[in-house]
């Protein structure tokens, strides 16, 4: 360990990465959802936080589900029946179908493709927003034409190169399924994100912008994928006076006790964005004499939630860093440092960092999936920086980047001292 990373004072409360902030109001529509004995999927929370999520993303309908995978699952077969027809299972939508999917984001974003039995074929990064590289999608429908489905994540809140990627999905008569579950509140000129898929998700989730504990929201403006969602969610309940059932279902609906939640944190959207971007600021300016950059994004086009603050070390002063399956190891090198350095600086102090997420196409469980970057196949090409040339931009930031705490309940002060542990690693 370096010296000076020794003998440091831990926070006496832990600084997490990103935990719920409890405002009051959440207590009280809970309370009245048991008080007035509506404790079931249906009730007056739910009708609330549907109609404000659809108020404050611009969106005709939104439906309140369990959780983002939920709405994402929901979302992907939507589409799939849409672009392939009806299975004659009932599950199974995209058998035999390929996908083009994000491929540096969480697999919840994805796991939904192998639910409906299709094929995700992972679609590299770019630099500029850490999403989806529109050339790469565009090089992708190159290689496979047929693709008729997109789903597309905002990575920590960032919107990704919408105009581009949208123009791209046009031309090869693409649905697009979004994932705006990390980016709540942002916005891509002057469009919130979860206004540019065919069908778009936001997660409730404990660590998102905001929360209910769980929860999320399906959000489309075709009526016939909202009534269609409400069904799937309620076990497919046909009109009939007994349970009769002509398609698949799930319990996928949000209860009313978590909708309360929901509904007393709205308000305080925009509050959690400005904290968050304040701690963002305060991050880029605190490291800026350092070889680091903060996570980028389009400062003429677009204003994301800065719902996780991310730095990357620069190449020249990466100090040597090897992953296995689960384990890891590093030297400390004067002047230099790495991901799990700083992590493990950072949690030496009782703080909570994280690593980029891996990419899709390095996961175990998707090692027979296709990877498409600029050049054509990534297969092959991700350990490519080992020889010095970086020719996938995902297995690159998650190589060079991490997470940093970025709870809005941080002090300014408490910041100062996450910062003040990061330059020690560079000593
Ligand atoms: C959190 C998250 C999800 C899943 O949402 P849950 O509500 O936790 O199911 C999906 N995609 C991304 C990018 C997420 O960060």
């Amino acid at each position: 360990m370096k010296e000076s990373l020794k003998n440091i004072t831990p926070f006496e409360n832990k600084i997490w990465l990103a935990s719920p902030t409890m405002h009051g109001d959440e207590q009280k529509w809970v309370d009245d959802a048991i008080a007035t004995n509506w404790v079931s999927t249906v009730g007056a929370n739910i009708n609330e936080v549907e109609r404000l999520t659809a108020e404050k993303t611009g969106r005709e309908y939104a439906v309140a589900l369990s959780s983002g995978t939920a709405a994402l699952h929901l979302a992907v077969k939507l589409c799939a029946e849409e672009l392939y027809g009806k299975p004659a299972a009932g599950h199974g939508a995209l058998e035999g179908k390929k996908v083009f999917c994000s491929d540096m984001t969480f697999d919840a974003t994805v796991n939904p493709v192998a639910y409906e039995g299709g094929e995700a074929v992972y679609i590299d990064t770019e630099y500029d927003t850490w999403n989806m590289d529109p050339e790469a999608l565009e090089k992708a429908f190159e290689i496979y034409p047929d693709v008729k489905l997109i789903v597309l994540a905002h990575l920590y809140g960032t919107p990704a190169k919408m105009d581009e990627i949208k123009a791209v999905a046009k031309k090869h008569g693409a649905l697009i399924v979004e994932d705006a579950a990390e980016s709540f509140g942002a916005s891509y000129k002057d469009v919130q994100t979860g206004c540019f898929g065919d069908v778009s998700v936001i997660s409730f989730n404990g660590n998102k912008i905001i929360t209910g504990s769980s929860g999320g929201m399906l959000i489309t403006d075709s009526k016939a994928h909202a009534d269609k969602a409400r069904k799937w969610s309620t076990q497919s309940r046909e009109a009939a006076q007994w349970y009769q059932h002509e398609e698949i279902g799930y319990n996928y609906r949000m209860s009313n006790i978590v909708a309360g939640v929901v509904r007393g944190q709205m308000p305080y959207l925009e509050e959690h964005i400005a904290q968050k971007k304040a701690i963002w600021e305060r991050y880029e300016k605190g490291l800026s004499g350092l070889p680091v950059k903060m996570n980028p994004w389009d400062r003429e086009n677009s204003s994301p939630n800065f719902w996780l603050s991310c730095m990357i070390i620069d190449e020249s002063a990466l100090a040597p860093m090897v992953r296995g399956e689960q384990d890891y190891l590093y030297s400390s090198e004067p002047g230099k440092s790495s991901p799990h350095e700083i992590l493990d600086a950072i949690a030496s102090i009782n703080a909570e960092g994280r690593p980029i997420w891996k990419p899709m196409h390095m996961q175990p469980i998707y090692r027979m999936n296709a990877f498409i970057t600029k050049q054509g196949s990534g297969r092959g090409q991700s350990n490519a920086y080992i020889a010095g040339s970086v020719t996938d931009a995902g297995a690159d930031i998650f190589r060079r980047g991490l997470c940093l705490p970025s709870d809005n309940k941080m002090t300014p002060e408490q910041q100062d001292r996450i910062i003040d542990i990061i330059h020690r690693c560079f000593k």
